[in-house]
């Protein structure tokens, strides 16, 4: 590159010195031929003024065809020899009109008649260089000017005859020299500077060249906002990694990024994924590879793994890694991220085969919230469908597809059921009946996510007046971070309240921890409008996500639902029953109440009663059902 770069750099040297030489040598001699022609003019000039001070006084303004008078003759004579003897003149000769000689200097009246003469003899003054003595074929004389000039008569216009001069040219010359040699140094000096300019201006930018092409190769190569490698670059690098041997090809996707861009915005976004980024390559070890794929998705390549285990292990440490909260602008905002992968070669040895694997596995760890998934020959399965799925949701919201299931909520106080959570269902025509988790988080990763929610909210409401005549059942209807985001979420659910005329006060608004944290102010600001109108709020999912207790105190929040990972397992793990202890307390003290869900046995139940919950929900006491079952059940209850 350099080599080839100086010989490019000493061509073009050459070849510009071309054109600056020709535009040299044109210049010179414009500029010799411009000096001679006014030296000519300037000989002329004096050529004049010595025939009209030498000779024309001395004339007596008769016809020169018959010679000069004597009293002429003598009068030139004398002045003729006082101004050669000054070396003002040469030569002088006398001509008339007809060109012959009717004086001379030497007193020679003889000559032949020149061509010269005879212009001059009709007004015009003629000068040339020549050498003295070119007359007599004598070639290497001084250079001198020999000029024509007509004669007029004293006084008058007439042209009476042609003064003859011969004029020494040396010192004109040598004037006209030393003018030349000024102006050809400068003329060179200009041109050496212009040479140089052009240099230095290829030079410049042929460097400029050179480094955006350096960086147009880096851009091809590399994502431009984290500077990692591309996805282009990142299967060449795995290509090379599969033929060296061992290594883990993993796909990492990151969970809710769309939420956190759509309601905290690009910026925001754009700084965790630089933050992600830089937190990625630095922990990973020499020759292995990390790269953006495009969107939330990152690349992979562990080398000189060939263990499953030990894949998982340092991929979890990748997605602990990605977990650890970043503070954006005092709010920690933690993202966590779902991964996929394959072992090379055991999983095969053709990069694109093994993108698709890894990819299908992060799907299916994203899907059921899995620790590092390597792939399995079942995943594909249900990776189609759920695409297809994704596909045919918005005709099914029209088509009402849609099916809405209830589960009671008891109230341990009060020994009775006092509300229903709507769940929603896809009665799907060919593959039966589906349940949220088939096909809510891709909604949620798109706009459909907002039909699906406003028709679950219409649809709850509106039920909720045939399950409950008395006006004391409650409905809990769950919503997702995307449509908490919107600015008009408020707005949307008090319509919805009006439009099928229920009290504010018969709607639950259940928010998982983890929307909230998507855009808290935005978040607090829909709740406390909704709670202003008398709609409860109740905070989902609790205890899995990372929300601040002191943002959670400061939110019009009336219930804490623990998450049902921690409930059903209290009956295992001792550890899991202090949590949820420790969970019913804490919400206690902020002044909320506590559901628990997830309640599957008798014993888990007994041990919420002793630890004051207040509410439970879960499948020991009502798995969700029809509306129809679920309406026959409370009738029956109440009698
Ligand atoms: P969730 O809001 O936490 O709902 C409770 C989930 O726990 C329901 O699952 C329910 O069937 C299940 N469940 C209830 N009792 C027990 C139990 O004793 N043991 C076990 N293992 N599970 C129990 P489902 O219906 O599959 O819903 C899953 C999630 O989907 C819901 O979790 C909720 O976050 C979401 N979801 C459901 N319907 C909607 C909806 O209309 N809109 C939105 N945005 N999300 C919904
Ligand atoms: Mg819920
Ligand atoms: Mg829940």
């Amino acid at each position: 590159m350099k080599g080839s770069a100086r010989r490019l750099f000493a061509t073009y040297a050459v070849v510009s010195l071309l054109p600056v030489l020709v535009l040299g040598a044109l210049l010179v001699a414009l500029t010799s031929r411009q000096s001679h022609a006014r030296a000519l003019a300037q000989v002329r000039a004096e050529a004049q003024l010595l025939a009209g001070t030498v000779v024309t006084p001395r004339m007596q303004g008769t016809s020169l065809s018959n010679g000069l008078t004597a009293t002429e003759e003598a009068a030139l004579k004398q002045s003729v020899t006082s101004a050669i003897t000054s070396h003002e003149v040469l030569r002088l000769r006398v001509r008339d009109l007809t060109g012959h000689v009717v004086f001379s200097d030497d007193g020679k009246i003889d000559g032949g008649v020149d061509d010269e003469a005879l212009e001059a003899a009709r007004g015009e003054i003629h000068a040339a260089l020549t050498t003295l003595g070119a007359d007599d074929n004598q070639r290497t004389g001084p250079q001198v000017v020999e000029a024509y000039v007509p004669l007029r008569a004293l006084g008058a216009d007439r042209v009476i005859g042609v003064v003859e001069l011969y004029l020494p040219y040396g010192e004109i010359a040598a004037q006209v020299q030393s003018e030349l040699r000024e102006q050809m140094v400068v003329l060179g000096v200009g041109l050496l500077v212009l040479w140089l300019a052009l240099l230095g201006l290829a030079t410049r930018t042929s460097r400029a060249l050179r480094t955006s092409a350096e960086d147009n190769l880096f851009l091809a190569r590399h994502d431009a906002l984290t500077g990692l490698p591309n996805r282009s670059d990142f299967l060449t690098r795995a290509t090379r990694a599969v033929d060296d041997g061992p290594a883990v090809i993993a796909l990492l996707d990151l969970d809710r990024f769309k939420q956190v861009n759509d309601t905290l915005g690009h910026a925001i976004g754009d700084r965790l994924l630089v933050e992600l980024a830089g937190r990625l390559s630095d922990h990973l070890r020499e020759g292995d590879v990390v790269a953006r794929l495009g969107g939330d998705e990152f690349g992979l390549v562990l080398r000189g793994v060939s263990d499953e285990d030990e894949a998982v292990a340092a991929l979890a440490r990748v997605r602990a890694l990605i977990a650890e909260p970043l503070v954006v602008d005092d709010l920690p905002l933690a993202i966590e991220a779902s991964v996929g992968f394959v072992l090379v070669p055991a999983d095969g040895r053709a990069v694109d085969v093994l993108m698709t694997k890894a990819d299908v596995a992060m799907y299916a760890a994203k899907r059921g919230h899995l620790p590092p998934t390597r792939h399995q020959p079942g995943h594909e399965q249900y990776d189609a469908t759920r695409l297809r799925l994704v596909g045919e949701l918005a005709d099914a919201i029209e088509n009402d597809q849609l099916v809405l299931h209830y589960q009671p909520k008891t109230d341990l106080s009060l020994g009775r059921v006092t509300a229903v959570e709507a769940l929603v269902r896809w009665q799907h025509p060919v593959l039966g009946l589906l349940y949220p988790d088939a096909f809510l988080l891709a909604a949620e990763q798109t706009e459909l996510v907002e039909p699906l929610t406003r028709w679950v909210l219409d649809n709850a409401l509106r039920a909720l007046s045939r399950l409950d005549s008395t006006g004391e059942l409650s409905v809990a209807v769950n919503f997702s971070a995307r449509s908490l985001s919107r600015a008009d979420f408020a707005d949307e659910v008090l319509e919805a309240l009006i439009r099928t005329r229920t009290s504010p006060r018969r709607l639950l608004v259940e928010i998982t921890e983890t929307a909230l944290v998507a855009d808290p102010t935005r978040a607090a600001e829909s709740l406390t409008r909704l709670a202003h109108a008398g709609v409860r709020i109740s905070i989902d999912d609790f205890g899995a996500g990372q929300t601040s207790l002191g943002y959670l105190a400061a939110l019009p929040v009336h219930e804490l639902k623990i998450d049902r990972a921690f409930v059903m397992a209290m009956d295992s793990d001792p550890r899991n029953a202090a949590i949820v202890r420790s969970v019913i307390d804490l919400g206690h003290n902020l002044g909320f109440s506590v559901t628990a869900e997830g309640v599957e046995t008798a014993s888990v139940l007994a041990d919420l009663q002793a630890a004051e919950c207040d509410s439970v929900q879960g499948y020991y006491l009502a798995r969700p059902a029809d509306e129809n079952t679920i309406r026959l059940r409370l009738e029956n209850a109440r009698r």
